[in-house]
């Protein structure tokens, strides 16, 4: 089950659940959609995997499994992967 984080691990903006401006990679390190787009170029700085927009979940399913409210934020910021 996805942790769905409550903000992007770049600028700390707030992504509830239901935010359609989420994004991640397939360990679930989540940034917000122009961090992802504009300063990462889709990919994730922490493993170099893909991001991908976080599905929403519907808010019925999210009160038998709620969203995480545990705040993962890089302290040095975020910068592009570099082309090997
Ligand atoms: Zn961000
Ligand atoms: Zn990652």
């Amino acid at each position: 089950m996805l942790e769905l984080r409550p903000n992007c691990e770049c600028c700390d903006k707030d992504l509830p659940a239901e935010s359609r401006e989420a994004m991640m990679c397939s360990f679930e390190c989540t940034y917000c959609i122009s961090c992802a787009e504009t300063v990462l170029g889709g990919i994730c700085p922490n493993c170099s995997g893909e991001l991908v927009r976080r599905p929403v979940r519907p808010v019925a399913a999210l009160i038998r499994n709620p969203a995480s409210t545990k705040r993962v934020l890089k302290a040095e910021g975020c910068a592009p992967v570099k082309a090997a």
